[in-house]
């Protein structure tokens, strides 16, 4: 395993705004010798009172001794004379977001480095590749891409280039390490893990806004209550910023030659002409001005006389399986099990979990009206399901449905009869973007995962999500998602595809031998 750099080596960090000073200020309480430098001066003070009222907040919750606090700050030095860059061991770049100034910054100080110091780059979405070209020694340059807060997030994208040295990806990982973060190794590619593989939690919520299938906070109320995500999407856009997510969503978009799976929405395009921006414009999805009315979560009430008495499991329930023994433990409700093509019918009304056909459509294949119900992360332990009833469905099936789940104490949201419902539409593009990105080799499945739960606290990576599902159903859900609407953005990566191919193959040859 490589070696982190040592803590007596230098690190130069240059741009001393919102990351560049928690990154000094992570290097210096690792132990490293720190020159923090700003073109503006001004700027490079902030930097470094920031830094300070962050260790005095550690001291004040005993996190750490006030000996400490000062003993790390007295490491870091305040310096854009070229001296300062003497015996650099690694140097940080995290300045404007801009291909043509990051490179000029670093062509000017490239010179006055030793030759094997590492020049590292914190761009969230420039090509390392790109970067390193315009540089001398493009083998020493590598992506080190922190995350908002530096000093608080533990995920660090270890960005290799085309020409990027392996030995300098592997010493960056370890320093990464060393200083108490997470790191995981991609290739420059657009978006590089998170900022690719989360496109579609945007890109899914903005859709289904589009097509008016539910509102802001019922959506959200989903995501966060039945699928487990820590913030909903429209929140966390909210929170973002929208200028900010439909800037990287249209730059992750340009880069990949507008491939349909990246394409902006509409809606959020409407949001940032609005200059509705979100929390910082005091408006988005959600309003933030003072004495603004409550944000209102709208719950599908259980419509008496619906009590469930009577549910028969017919066959295989597939993902949402852990339903059946909350149903048997469920007071006075009958549950009989039944052979049958994965259905629950309820006092004699069909129920299923979604494969990615809208209720409509599958009441055809039925030959009767279906409601679906939406996948959850954990059926024992959420709060919340989603529902969506076919068009044929009856008022007292879907009656019978909501009082199903409320039941099983559970709040119900009902959601126009979409394809994929939320939850499970979100996760299947999210495995399937991951999938992809494993199968173009950007990064490996153990790295995918562990971004996506540190980058952006999913509860699971989409990897083991899509597993736990089983991935010829998830298969089946972009497929039919697909088809709903002939659109390239849903087609099924290759990974995908074909491991669902090989698993079948494995099945059929055990069954005949
Ligand atoms: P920022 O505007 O807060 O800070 C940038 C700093 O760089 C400013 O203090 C500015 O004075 C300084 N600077 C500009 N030109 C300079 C130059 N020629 N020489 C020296 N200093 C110069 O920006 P930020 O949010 O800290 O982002 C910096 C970089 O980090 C960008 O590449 C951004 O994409 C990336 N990034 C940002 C975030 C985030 O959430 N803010 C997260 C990950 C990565």
């Amino acid at each position: 395993m490589a070696e982190a750099l040592g803590t007596n080596r230098k690190v130069v960090v240059i741009g001393a705004g919102t990351m560049g000073s928690g990154i000094a200020q992570v290097a210096a309480m690792a132990g490293h010798p720190v020159v923090l430098r700003d073109a503006n001066p001004d700027a490079a003070q902030r930097g470094i009172a920031q830094v300070r009222a962050d260790l005095d907040r550690l001291v004040a919750r005993g996190r750490l001794q006030p000996a400490e606090s000062a003993a790390m700050l007295a490491r870091i030095t305040v310096s854009a004379d070229d001296a300062a860059l003497r015996g650099a061991a690694l140097v940080i770049e995290v300045i404007i977001e801009d291909l043509g100034i990051k490179a000029q910054v670093l062509q000017a100080i490239e010179p006055l480095l030793a030759p094997d110091a590492i020049v590292a780059t914190n761009t969230s979405s420039l090509s390392v590749t790109a970067l390193a070209a315009r540089l001398q020694r493009p083998g020493r340059v590598v992506g080190m891409h922190f995350f908002n807060p530096a000093t608080a997030l533990p995920l660090v994208e270890v960005v290799a280039g085309r020409a990027t040295d392996p030995a300098v990806v592997a010493c960056i990982a370890a320093t990464a390490r060393a200083w108490g973060k997470s790191p995981v190794v991609c290739q420059s590619t657009p978006g590089f893990i998170v900022n690719r593989v989360a496109r579609p939690f945007y890109g899914e919520a903005l859709r289904l806004l589009a097509e008016q299938a539910t509102t802001p906070a019922d959506l959200d109320a989903v995501l966060r209550e039945s699928g487990g995500f820590r913030m909903g999407a429209c929140e966390l856009m909210d929170l973002i910023g929208h200028d900010v997510n439909f800037a990287v969503t249209r730059s992750v978009y340009e880069a990949f030659f507008h491939d349909p799976r990246y394409r902006p929405s509409l809606v959020q395009k409407d949001l940032v002409d609005a200059g509705w921006l979100g929390r910082k414009s005091g408006r988005g999805f959600f309003d933030y001005r003072e004495g603004a009315a409550p944000v209102v979560v709208h719950d599908r009430a259980a419509d008496a006389p619906a009590t469930p008495r009577h549910v028969r499991v017919e066959g295989d329930l597939g993902a949402a399986t852990a339903l059946v023994a909350l149903l048997q433990q469920c007071d006075g409700l009958v549950v009989e099990i039944a052979p049958g093509a994965g259905l629950l019918r309820v006092d004699g009304h069909a129920l299923a979990l979604t494969d990615g056909r809208t209720a409509t459509e599958r009441t055809l294949t039925l030959g009767e009206p279906v409601v679906l119900f939406d996948l959850a992360l954990d059926y024992a332990g959420c709060g919340r399901i989603a529902l969506a009833a076919a068009t044929q469905a009856s008022d007292a099936h879907r009656g019978h449905s909501v009082a199903l789940f409320a039941a099983l104490g559970k709040r119900v949201t009902e959601v126009a009869d979409v394809p994929g419902l939320v939850v499970m539409r979100t996760v299947a593009m999210l495995v399937n973007e991951a999938t992809d990105a494993v199968h173009q080799g950007v990064a490996s499945e153990a790295d995918v995962d562990a971004a996506m739960r540190q980058g952006v606290n999913y509860p699971l990576g989409p990897l083991a999500w899509g597993r736990r599902i089983g991935l010829p159903a998830v298969a089946g859900v972009l497929q039919h998602l697909a088809q709903a609407y002939g659109e390239d953005r849903y087609r099924l990566s290759p990974w995908l595809r074909q491991t669902v191919h090989a698993n079948s193959h494995h099945t059929a040859s055990e069954a005949s031998a």
